[in-house]
């Protein structure tokens, strides 16, 4: 089917008390994937393109293949763009038929993010796709922060509120104790801020640097108002460890398949890991009734 647009997505899952899984995608083979794991899994999902996976993997060759991809899907995909940096390529992505665009100015000053955020949500808003903001900053492994830091950048419920009405956008990222690119599950969750946010915010949340945060605190935080959850590392790291085993094994090996094939398995037990973890598995035909209820209307 064509791709779907996130906010009806979102908007079911937050009714219904699950989170969709959103997975970076950098190569097809990252992108079939994600796919077969959903379909096995009857659950929605976004796949997500960040900047990186752009410059790695162009544009539109990604787009052409997640499009590709979810024509022959029978449950819903939808292209999302990562952690865009500023407005050109917020539009870049929106020409390029993305169904669900993000900017991210949470390292910005707030007047700034919401200036910026608006611009872009007015833009994606006049051809029907949704945006995805943030505020409070997730922190990647390897920034020089400290514990300190990580709390100050928190985000705080009441500036959640006021940026949500002042941009309209549709979805947002809060900073609630998880760190980008953690390969342990270590990282303490807010629980009550996500609470707090979700009820003065009134938009599904964003959890990002999910790989590093234990699955119960997934699930609490699934039931507090997180409502889609970003995965990135833990499906590199099972790509690539599958990858190096298979490269170790057949040191003759010659044939791309054979080496490439075990990983892309590696890469979809692990995203059905995620959907079942995020209570998404069997939610593909209702959320698909919610976009074509939310879409005709
Ligand atoms: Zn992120």
């Amino acid at each position: 089917m064509p791709l779907v647009i996130s906010k009806p997505l979102l908007e079911h899952a937050r009714a219904n008390h699950y989170a969709v899984g959103a997975f970076n995608a950098t190569n097809l083979e990252t992108v079939q994937a994600i796919i077969e794991a959903a379909e096995a899994e009857a659950a929605p999902v976004i796949i997500q393109i960040s900047e990186g996976a752009m410059r790695y993997g162009g544009l539109r060759y990604l787009a052409a293949i997640v499009r590709a991809g979810a024509a022959d899907a029978t449950v819903p995909v939808v292209l999302h763009l990562d952690h865009g940096s500023g407005f050109e390529v917020n539009m870049r992505c929106l020409q390029a038929g993305f169904t669900s665009l993000m900017y991210d100015g949470s390292a910005k000053p707030f007047e700034e993010n919401v200036a910026t955020t608006a611009l872009i949500v007015r833009a994606a808003h006049a051809c029907g796709i949704p945006v995805e903001a943030e505020l409070g900053q997730v922190f990647r492994v390897g920034d020089a922060v400290t514990a300190a830091d990580i709390q100050q950048a928190l985000t705080d419920p009441d500036k959640a509120a006021e940026f949500v009405r002042l941009t309209g956008c549709d979805s947002l990222a809060v900073a609630v104790g998880s760190v980008h690119g953690m390969r342990s599950q270590e990282a303490q969750l807010d629980q009550e801020r996500i609470r707090q946010c979700a009820l003065k915010a009134g938009v599904p949340l964003v959890l990002h640097g999910s790989s590093g945060v234990p699955d119960d605190a997934i699930r609490a935080a699934i039931e507090n108002g997180i409502c889609k959850v970003n995965v990135s590392t833990a499906i590199g790291a099972a790509f690539c460890s599958r990858l190096r085993g298979q490269c170790a094994e057949s040191t003759q090996e010659h044939d791309i398949r054979k080496l490439l094939g075990p990983a892309r398995e590696e890469a979809k037990e692990r995203v059905r890991q995620k959907l079942r973890l995020f209570g998404s598995s069997g939610k593909a035909g209702a959320a698909l009734d919610a976009c074509r209820t939310m879409c005709s209307s």
